[in-house]
């Protein structure tokens, strides 16, 4: 027998976030965002509910590669742009829309020789200071690329840093309006946190500093179910349903006095007699290793839907679990058949939300979906 753990994912879970954010960008068409192979997902896994995305947005030449193979004919956008003045040529033969960001980048197109002109995305650079020009170098930038014959169409695009915090998009779209201001082309703004948190009420799409919902909004993290904004918003709040869920089972029980301790560096001690599982998942698996599992506010995890909390380090291939609640709840319960949650939906019908393991463990849901290891076997689950 196989080792218990088991990752699960749900293609149609991804469909209904689909549909909660395009419903939410008003009209403007959905780039699903599929790098880190579907945020952990695997792009496989879940093609076949793509096709209610108006474009895949990705990074790696290799991944737009494979979903040209898996038979998408529609936009594919590479987020980074080339690497080098060869990709050019791949972005030719698989007809790939591509983010110019960088000076290098315009110099490579102009010396590439292509019979199709490509349709490029110019980068600008509002605040966050990670990629793309400046609003007033964008503007010599847009020019250069509409007097290129390589080039067939120009839109613009732009990324916020603090969609999901206090400081907002204001300052950003005050950037925004002085590069594009006059200048034709299609608008891409929005991440997941600015369509769920940004968009407003029905607008004119062209006017930036009315809405953010613009001409493509770009869908990551909230089309696996996870909440940009956790803890101010959680997924369920918004309507998201979790796209993975990370199983396993027990396979060990220790019944614990008064003063044991748990697991390496012995930081978590028993202050009564208690009975605590071992599960199959550790680090190795994906699961974070800074878990809290000692003081207040111990890490969820779902034993037969029951919560109850970790305790002690998390190891490589196992983590330790107080089952007190769930043996309170349920006076019959056996720990063999338990079915243990990690994260994600419980046959119970409970839901534990990736953000609030990741919270636990001070970093947030993306990290955790995209660091689900390969040593885990995926099965998928096409019920809705
Ligand atoms: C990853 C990425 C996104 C998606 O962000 P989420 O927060 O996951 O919605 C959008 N735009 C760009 C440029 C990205 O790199």
């Amino acid at each position: 027998m196989p080792r218990p753990i088991q990752a699960v994912i749900h293609p149609q879970a991804v469909h209904h976030n689909l549909g909660v954010l395009r419903e939410r960008a008003q009209g403007a068409k959905v780039w699903a965002v599929i790098k880190a192979n579907a945020y952990g997902h695997g792009i496989e896994r879940i093609f076949s509910v793509l096709s209610a995305a108006d474009g895949l947005a990705l990074l790696d030449l290799e991944e737009a590669r494979r979903v040209r193979e898996l038979g998408w004919r529609g936009p594919v956008l590479l987020l980074e742009g080339v690497f080098e003045p060869r990709d050019l040529e791949l972005c030719s033969n698989l007809d790939l829309w591509h983010v110019v960001h960088h000076e290098r980048q315009l110099d490579w197109l102009a010396a590439h020789k292509t019979q199709q002109p490509h349709h490029v995305f110019l980068k600008v650079n509002t605040g966050m200071n990670r990629l793309g020009f400046g609003p007033l170098a964008a503007r010599s930038a847009h020019a250069r690329l509409m007097a290129m014959p390589q080039v067939a169409e120009v839109s613009w695009m732009t990324h916020f840093s603090d969609a999901d915090a206090p400081r907002g998009i204001d300052h950003q779209l005050q950037a925004w309006k002085q590069a594009v201001e006059g200048v034709e082309g299609e608008y891409s703004l929005s991440n997941s946190a600015a369509i769920l948190r940004h968009a407003k009420s029905p607008t004119d799409a062209r006017k930036p500093d009315q809405t953010v919902a613009a001409d493509w909004v770009r869908a990551g993290i909230a089309m696996y179910g996870g909440a940009p904004d956790h803890p101010q918003q959680t997924a369920a709040g918004w309507g998201l349903q979790a796209a993975m869920t990370l199983r396993s089972r027990l396979i060990a029980v220790q019944n614990l006095q008064a003063g044991d301790t748990v697991g390496y560096g012995s930081t978590f001690q028993a202050t009564q007699a208690m009975t605590i599982g071992v599960v199959a998942c550790g680090y190795a698996d994906g699961y974070p290793r800074h878990a809290k599992g000692q003081g207040e506010h111990r890490t969820p995890v779902l034993i037969d839907g029951v919560e109850c909390p970790l305790v002690g380090r998390v190891s490589m291939d196992m983590l330790c679990v107080d089952l007190q609640p769930v043996m309170n709840q349920q006076p019959a319960w056996s720990p063999w058949e338990a079915e243990v949650v990690l994260w994600g939906r419980s046959q119970t019908g409970t839901i534990l939300s990736a953000d609030r393991v990741a919270e636990s463990a001070q970093t947030i849901s993306y990290e955790l979906l995209c660091a689900l290891a390969p040593r885990v076997p995926v099965v998928i689950d096409h019920t809705p």
